[in-house]
């Protein structure tokens, strides 16, 4: 991917932790670089097709200096926001945020935060099966829409389906969400928990009913195995109350561990 960079703007602000820090202010130094692609721009020589790296500085000077922050991780991580947000052609940024009068009392090269973030397509399955099941997927979908941290939600159709493992209970209603986020897996994982809470979600019964229920199928072709996580979803290729919702959204998606699309395996549990 071509790069854009911008090294070693220099912004007089007033991070810290330190009240001396926020009354008087320091020289932070930030450096950028812009994962774009440019070669359209490179070809056609139109600004258009390409991001403004002049409006890019505007915008870091903003966030730089009309915020307070303790941390230059969090000055870091709102120029990354700010950037991704605003120019729509940035799949990722790098961000350092260098503190050359850091109140140390030792002499130092450098002392800055590095932080890398972009764009990330996920799959999103959402299920219901108490109370009013549309009212839940649909807030569950609109909250997901309204976060800061996601963009070009789309979603497919809902279906009807009989439950899965623990039958003693109503159908659900399912449906999956497409989007892309600038969370990590584990920070999309919380902000499904949170969304969750809020429809009073209670984990009682695994497999139970439940108000609503958000599980991350994809993350871009990321492999995750961990305590709270696993990408692919671990069971989502026996899940026709998946796939058919996946298909809609994502056919050509090839599974990065079963090596089939999500059109054939489809086709493959329908079999
Ligand atoms: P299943 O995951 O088989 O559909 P479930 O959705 O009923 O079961 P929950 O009780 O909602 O299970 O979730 C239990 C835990 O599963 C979550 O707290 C989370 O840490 C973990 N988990 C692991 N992988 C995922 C994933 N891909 N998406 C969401 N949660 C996951
Ligand atoms: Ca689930
Ligand atoms: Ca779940």
């Amino acid at each position: 991917m071509d790069k854009i960079c911008i090294e070693e703007l220099k912004i007089f602000a007033h991070h810290g932790v330190f009240e001396h820090e926020n009354i008087n202010g320091q020289n932070f130094y930030v450096n950028a670089v812009l994962y774009v692609d440019t070669e359209k721009a490179g070809i056609s020589d139109d600004l258009e097709e390409s991001v403004d790296y002049s409006k890019v500085c505007d915008l870091i000077y903003k966030v730089m200096t009309e915020n307070t922050y303790k941390l230059i991780e969090t000055a870091a991580q709102k120029i990354a926001e700010a950037i991704l947000l605003k120019f729509s052609l940035v799949k990722s940024v790098d961000i350092e945020v260098n503190k050359p009068e850091a109140p140390i009392d030792m002499e130092f090269r450098k002392l800055s935060v590095k932080v890398h973030r972009g764009w990330h397509d996920v799959l999103v399955a959402v299920g219901s099966n108490i109370g009013d099941s549309h009212t839940f997927i649909e807030n569950g979908i609109k909250a997901l829409e309204e976060s800061v941290y996601n963009k070009d939600v789309r979603r497919s159709k809902l279906i009807v389906t009989k439950p899965y493992g623990y039958t003693d209970q109503p159908d659900f209603l399912n449906g999956a969400v497409r989007l892309k986020t600038m969370l990590s897996p584990h920070g999309l994982l919380d902000l499904l928990h949170d969304i969750e809470a809020k429809a009073d979600r209670k984990r009682k019964i695994h497999w139970g009913p439940r108000t609503l229920d958000l599980d991350i199928i994809f993350y871009d072709h990321e492999i995750i195995d961990d305590e709270d996580l696993t990408i692919p979803h671990a069971d989502m290729h026996n899940r026709s109350f998946v796939l058919i919702p996946a298909a809609e959204l994502m056919p050509a998606y090839r599974h990065p561990l079963l090596g089939l699309t999500v059109k054939e395996l489809l086709e493959r549990l329908e079999k």
